[in-house]
């Protein structure tokens, strides 16, 4: 390499600290352990309603928002001059930040965040109600074939008419902890939907329709749950509100 070479890529944008490539996840102590059960414990914790769209009555802490990016900024300075740059995390490394500050077993690489997209029965809008536009995992196929085995036991045809809603689908830490997921709820994790039939109030018998769909399609945790996401035994019983289906 001639001089003039390594002067000249000395000055270019190193690839690493910018654009798509640039990543950073500090771990500064955010999460507060419980000394005796080692557990992260500020958060979980009841206490107030939030205002997310998804069953909430559980209440907690958590945000239906976007956490904040953590930032630096750094300066540097020669002689007189002087010259300041602001970094500061995208909306990747947002995300993957709330996974390490709730204490999760698995946070998301940044090539695993993908713009949500509509699936064939689902738009994304329903298949991912966060603050964010990326999300974790492909419940939209999860979705579609719970939808395409219901249709098939009430012997209607799929359309685009909607026979279920989806009231829950792929949430980030602080929103699964606003509406009052369980902390390692898989939810998080991507393959994991929240579904109410169509016409249950008159029809309440639908739950187990649609339990027993979500159980034909291979859901690898399926179950009927109340309004406060806890599992009821009995698809039948007038307490049930969804049906929670999971699929890792
Ligand atoms: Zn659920």
């Amino acid at each position: 390499m001639s001089s003039r070479t390594a002067e000249v890529s000395k000055i270019k944008t190193p690839v690493n600290m910018m654009g798509s490539l640039f990543s950073f996840l500090p771990n500064i102590g955010l999460v507060f352990t419980n000394s005796s059960t080692g557990i992260p414990s500020d958060f979980y914790l009841a206490g107030t309603h939030c205002n997310c769209s998804d069953f909430c009555d559980n209440g907690g802490n958590g945000s239906c928002g976007r956490s904040a990016p953590l930032s630096y900024s750094i300066t540097s300075t020669f002689c007189s001059a002087s010259q300041a740059v602001n970094i500061s995390q995208d909306q990747r490394d947002i995300i993957r930040q709330e996974y390490i500050r709730h204490g999760l077993s698995s946070v998301p690489d940044r090539t695993d965040l993908l713009p949500t997209t509509d699936s064939l029965y689902f738009l994304a809008s329903a298949l991912n109600q966060t603050a964010y536009s990326l999300s974790w995992g492909s419940p939209g196929a999860l979705a579609d074939s719970v939808y395409l085995q219901y249709n098939n036991l009430l012997n209607t045809t799929p359309s685009t008419a909607t026979t279920f809603t989806i009231t829950s689908g792929w949430r980030n830490p602080e929103r699964n902890e606003a509406v009052g997921g369980v902390q390692n709820s898989d939810h998080q994790f991507g393959n994991a939907l929240d579904l109410v039939p169509l016409d249950w109030q008159d029809h309440p018998e639908l739950f187990c329709t649609l339990l027993s769909a979500a159980q034909n399609v291979g859901g690898t945790f399926v179950q009927a749950e109340n309004a406060l996401s806890q599992r009821v035994n009995n698809c039948a019983d007038s307490t049930v509100r969804h049906i929670h289906v999971s699929q890792r």
